[in-house]
């Protein structure tokens, strides 16, 4: 059996160490907040290369938090590639602007930049940039866009931790970034997680007043916040967890260059990672038109895979009342073909090797 992602076998290789992380919290009864949080988020901001993080409840928390500390004007647009996980656009309207559509680069899936400029009017604020699949983003072409536009850049890093554009790591491109510790992640917790990162001292400050109910000091809110923490036994666990995360991450790179040279099969088309990318690979994605059979076809060799996304976006039943043609976007035209191979630090080159086998000889 080769899985899509084992995270017993991770937790089996690093056991004693996380139930020491776990038994120190709860001995400590360090339950909130407290000095296992702020380790943590100084590890992380250490490792980014940001001024700031803020541990925050979980990724979607961490979207809607970042995109409210930019004061964005009331109803403005706001650009959000059409291939990405909802929570990517959920926070957006529920923030209380109004979200724009753009096309996905056909060959490496993020945000096409060469259509953003075609989404852009007279009420557009911000640009969402996804790093989707591990894949950084252009961040160079968007941060043109965006200064000749006058417009805010929030990075969505959920499946991008560790991944690099020429050389530096993503979440350091915007005016804001946002991680996701869902344990399913490059780095991922054993429950819920997220976290802010930034540069910006007036942002992060913001940030952090929002996630604790608009307050720096108890009792004293300056405004309305809420409550979204980074919970101390799932901080304790990330910063475990976060020493290995360059092993982990390399073990995926391996894994992915191996399937890149073994596999040949005309059916497929295998992802490709820009000349400027560290790819982090969060998910390994191929693409084939005759995916249901091929599903079928590594299922019945116990081979698991997934669909990553299996609905576009702008496709979304929740979106039926956005008025935007998507009909003719690669996202629309790719939602059909897109196969996530098994991917993670699990895999064996054995593994890999049987998947790629498997693959060639699939008709
Ligand atoms: C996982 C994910 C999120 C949301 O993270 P949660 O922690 O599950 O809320 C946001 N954006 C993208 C691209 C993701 O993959």
């Amino acid at each position: 059996m080769v899985k899509f992602l084992d995270l017993k076998n991770q937790y089996d290789r690093i056991k004693e160490e996380i139930d020491n992380a776990i038994f120190s919290v709860i001995n400590d009864t360090a339950f909130v907040g407290g000095k296992y949080v702020a380790n943590f988020e100084q590890a992380f901001s250490d490792y980014i290369g940001t001024k700031h993080c803020i541990g925050v409840a979980n990724g979607t928390d961490a979207l809607e938090i970042a995109i409210k500390s930019l004061d964005l004007p009331a109803n403005s647009e706001i650009i959000v590639p059409a291939n990405s996980f909802i929570a990517s656009s959920e926070s957006v309207s529920n923030s209380g602007y109004k979200i724009r559509f753009c096309d996905n680069n056909p060959d490496n899936y993020t945000i096409d930049v060469n259509d953003i400029p075609n989404h852009i009017n007279e009420n557009t604020s911000a640009i969402i940039a996804v790093h989707l699949y591990g894949h950084p983003a252009d961040m160079k072409k968007i941060q043109e866009i965006a200064r000749e536009n006058n417009l805010k850049i929030i990075e969505d890093c959920a499946q991008a931790h560790g991944a690099e554009y020429y050389g530096k790591k993503v979440g350091n491109f915007g005016d804001v970034a946002t991680f996701s510790f869902y344990p399913g992640k490059n780095l991922g917790a054993y429950g819920d997680g997220g976290c802010i990162v930034t540069n910006d001292d007036d942002i992060a400050e913001k940030c952090r007043m929002m996630a604790n109910h608009g307050s720096k000091e108890k009792y004293k809110h300056v405004f309305e916040g809420r409550n979204s923490r980074l919970d101390a036994i799932q901080a304790a666990i990330l910063s475990v967890k976060l020493k290995y995360l360059d092993e982990w991450n390399q073990t995926r790179i391996n894994s992915a260059n191996l399937y890149n040279s073994k596999i040949q099969n005309t059916h497929i088309i295998l992802p490709i990672v820009e000349p400027y990318s560290k790819s982090v690979f969060h998910l390994y994605v191929i693409r084939t038109k005759n995916r249901e059979k091929l599903i079928s076809y590594l299922n019945s060799k116990h081979i698991q895979t997934g669909i990553h996304y299996p609905i576009a976006l702008p496709n979304l039943e929740a979106y039926s009342y956005i008025n935007q043609d998507s009909s003719k976007m690669n996202a629309s035209l790719q939602e059909s073909e897109l196969v996530s191979l098994p991917m993670g630090d699990h895999l064996t080159e054995e593994m890999v090797l049987e998947v790629c086998k498997a693959i060639n000889e699939f008709e």
